[in-house]
């Protein structure tokens, strides 16, 4: 596997996407971490050539346990192109840690 980690660097250091949503129900944040080699999902267009990648993920708060939908777009180059959180808001890393530090006192 040593072309792997060439390509992508230090192999221990595998590239996550942290995502951050409010729960529209009951206003609890949650975070996930998404793993951009391991997690997504690969998309084709027409002529079946590599359009990009996506992943759908449930994410489910400790408070009122509705479930959330995340879905999340990337390029051909795993770079963010769109995401939406069905059933709560996308947050910041910022707005995450403050929401955490209100609940814990
Ligand atoms: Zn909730």
């Amino acid at each position: 596997m040593q072309w792997l980690r060439r390509l992508f660097g230090q192999a221990e250091e595998a590239p996550f996407l942290l995502l951050h949503a409010r729960c529209a129900r009951c206003g609890a944040v949650v975070q996930t971490r998404i793993n951009l080699y391991n997690d997504l999902s690969v998309e084709y267009d027409d002529r079946e050539e590599l359009a990009g990648y996506w992943i759908r993920k449930e994410l489910m708060d400790d408070r009122c346990f509705r479930l959330m939908t995340a879905e999340l777009r990337f390029d051909r180059r795993r770079r963010l192109m769109s995401q939406e959180v069905i059933g709560g808001q996308i947050i910041t890393a910022e707005e995450y840690a403050a929401a955490r530090k209100q609940t814990n006192g």
